[in-house]
């Protein structure tokens, strides 16, 4: 699959680190992804790390972004961060209208459009999120919800603005719960969101917008999602909290386009092998000798001779030397290359970690279900609160 767009995968660690942890944490993913070119990466810490983690990251691949800011310019906003002010650790994303944000603190979509309205003018990218609760998608109406949104959260912007906007969408019964939604669902929603932003903004502007997918995003499940043709990457929040897991998302994800190119390779070389198998076994047979020619001195010391050009240096020996010569080469580059050990290997070692994971914490289920109603998750997500429960003393709420 050709996609266009790179893909952006972005780490939301929410309310957890101290600095100190931060800094670990971002010094160990300069560390493992700095080799990364394939995909835009991104890290979100909480506000009160961006000024360290901004000095780590500063001359990485890896770009900085907030979890909010406010629509509002510098003055009077107790308690509020402006734009400007993210600019200042040399953020370049903002994430905008997460569903925890439009719970807990009741931020409306045209509250989310004012703030990426304003992101924008701050030369900041707004990582804008939609996403339906449970019982929208159980009442078959997780389109009408999400469209929704689109229209509320991205009003306003103009086409340029849109197409630097990322869209993650995060199905709310997904986020946190180990619960993903299948690749099908995640495909036909993000499809969806594309034909939309067609309708209201215009088709070029639809092709060039990157849309996420969020919601228990891990190591053993990015490459199948982000190999969907409109998931253009991911929102992690959970997984992004470990180095390592969040490096795996990343190179996981890259191993998709170098498995399909890898693929394509390995059929070319195939073919070529199978082909000049036909014609040396031809040039073989055409050399035989006319009496006491059986299969015996064919494909015995007189045929081996002829391949290894023991015969007389005619046409047809080089002949069947260059291909006896091509078959050795082929057979030898697709043993190496069409090898697939380490990286089934350490996909299926992302698997089984994810599962041992679901079980530990609780949230192993049944196999996914292939079509969407079937595949409504049985878990019930967590009601909006009033007041967010605290989460326990020392430890990080995912
Ligand atoms: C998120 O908070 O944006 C998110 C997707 O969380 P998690 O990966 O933990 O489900």
């Amino acid at each position: 699959m050709d996609k266009e767009r790179k893909l952006i995968i972005a780490g939301n660690w929410k309310m957890n680190k101290t600095v100190a942890e931060s800094l670990d944490l971002a010094n160990g993913l300069v560390r493992e992804l700095k080799d990364v070119t394939e995909v835009d990466i991104a890290i979100c810490p909480p506000f009160t790390a961006l000024a360290a983690v901004s000095e780590i990251v500063i001359d990485s691949n890896i770009r900085l972004g907030a979890q909010n800011m406010s629509q509002n310019g510098y003055g009077a906003h107790t308690g509020e961060i402006a734009a400007g002010m993210l600019k200042e650790f040399s953020a370049k994303y903002v994430i905008l209208g997460h569903s925890e944000r439009r719970q807990y603190q009741r931020e409306s979509d045209e509250l989310v459009a004012a703030k990426a309205k304003a992101a924008h003018e701050a030369g900041l990218k707004p990582i804008v999120c939609v996403g339906e609760q449970l019982e929208d998608r159980e009442s078959g109406r997780t389109e009408e919800v999400v469209g929704s949104q689109i229209r509320g959260s991205l009003a306003g912007l103009t086409t340029d603005q849109m197409e630097g906007t990322v869209v993650a969408y995060e199905p709310v019964w997904a986020i946190g719960t180990g619960k993903t939604a299948t690749t099908g669902q995640a495909q036909e929603v993000h499809a969806f969101i594309r034909n939309l932003l067609g309708e209201i903004f215009d088709e070029d502007t639809a092709r060039h917008v990157r849309i996420q997918y969020g919601g228990s995003v891990k190591p053993g499940n990015a490459r199948e999602l982000m190999g969907q043709p409109d998931v253009d990457g991911a929102l992690v929040g959970g997984a992004s909290l470990d180095a390592r897991n969040f490096s795996e998302i990343i190179l996981n994800s890259i191993c998709q386009t170098k498995h399909e190119i890898m693929s394509i390779l390995i059929g070319i070389l195939t073919t070529v092998l199978v082909l000049n198998c036909f014609f040396l076994v031809l040039l073989i047979l055409i050399q035989l000798p006319k009496k006491e020619s059986g299969s015996g001195l064919a494909f015995g010391g007189g045929a081996m001779d002829m391949a290894l050009g023991a015969g007389a240096g005619n046409v047809l020996t080089q002949l069947t030397k260059v291909s006896a010569s091509l078959f050795l080469l082929l057979c030898l580059v697709l043993a190496i290359i069409g090898n697939p050990g380490k990286t089934a290997a350490t996909q299926v070692q992302a698997e089984v970690t994810d599962k041992v994971d679901d079980v530990l914490t609780g949230a192993a289920e049944t196999p996914a279900p292939t079509t969407p109603e079937a595949a409504t998750p049985s878990l019930t997500p967590e009601k909006p609160a009033e007041t967010p429960a605290a989460p326990p003393e020392g430890g990080e709420k995912k």
